[in-house]
């Protein structure tokens, strides 16, 4: 396996739309070595999900896992998900603020309105449809990575500017409130 070179904000790949995937495409050995590779590069990152734009692939796929994760310690576990041409389908209108980082943008932390229920419907690697709910921060997680594949950055979703801060300084005066207001959250979405 090899590590990929993660794409940083400003590079213009971030912001295209990127093409799906066929199904005869996804089965060649040559992309399934390229998921391995983006799996690999988001553990080695420690990234909560990474999208293959994000390594200079236009394509639509995107990997999440959340495993204890030391970036996030606070979101809870998302075993490895593989998705393919994902498509949202908003279950509510309701949001809550998320507190948001990205691989592609170095040491800048933000909040980001999200819808807190969403259904997800993929084909996972080898080319099997799924559709998966997805609930409360965990949501958030799947939005992220899924913009990604649109064009998106996490920072087009600040709202309120006064949000954005480096990792230190979230630690220092963000974690502990935002921590608080997601425990019970959490708690109550189940994810
Ligand atoms: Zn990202």
């Amino acid at each position: 396996m090899t590590l990929l070179k993660i794409a940083q904000i400003g590079h213009p790949i971030l912001r295209e739309q990127s093409r799906e995937v066929s199904l005869s495409e996804l089965q060649t050995s040559e992309m399934q070595k390229f998921i391995d590779d983006l799996i690999e590069t988001m553990r080695d990152a420690n990234g909560a999900g990474i999208a293959a734009p994000q390594v200079y692939n236009s394509v639509q796929i995107c990997v999440i896992e959340v495993n204890n994760n030391p970036r996030y310690p606070y979101k809870p576990n998302i075993p490895l998900t593989v998705l393919v041409n994902p498509k949202i389908e908003f279950l509510t209108e309701e949001t809550y603020d998320n507190f948001e980082g990205c691989l592609s943008v170095p040491n800048l932390r933000g909040v980001v309105p999200r819808i807190s229920e969403i259904k997800v419907s993929f084909l996972d690697r080898f080319g099997k449809k799924e559709e998966r709910i997805v609930k409360g921060i965990s949501a958030g997680t799947f939005q992220h990575e899924i913009d990604h594949l649109h064009g998106k950055l996490f920072v087009d979703g600040v709202e309120d500017t006064t949000t954005l801060c480096t990792l230190a300084e979230f630690d220092r005066y963000f974690k502990d409130e935002f921590v608080k207001k997601m425990v019970p959250f959490i708690e109550k979405m189940g994810g």
